[in-house]
């Protein structure tokens, strides 16, 4: 597995986390084409045990806010721990977007 696409967090474009399920291609319903990630609504970011904390933040650490799960610091809780992501047809962003919870 790639270890881009383990970065935890919000991010735009990327990569998808796959880990609920299998990867699979997420296919534009209205063209055909294979959809790219757009978006990734993730419900933590990293923890204090994660490679991917950030460079600044190991020199002076930010406390995690208290609560299940730490680490939300959006407060935004996706089917209670999960990642919402969008992908979108790059042939026309007037194609609908594709939803996928990971
Ligand atoms: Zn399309």
């Amino acid at each position: 597995m790639d270890m881009l696409s383990t970065s935890p967090g919000w991010k735009a474009g990327g990569w998808t986390r796959w880990g609920l399920s299998d990867p699979v291609p997420r296919i534009c319903p209205e063209c055909g084409t294979e959809a790219v990630p757009l978006l990734t609504i993730a419900t933590t970011e990293w923890d204090d045990s994660d490679s991917w904390e950030p460079e600044e933040d190991r020199a002076n650490p930010v406390p995690l806010l208290p609560g299940i799960p730490p680490a939300n610091f959006t407060r935004i809780d996706i089917a209670r721990g999960y990642d919402l992501q969008l992908h979108i047809c790059p042939v026309s962003p007037d194609h609908r977007h594709i939803e996928l919870i990971q």
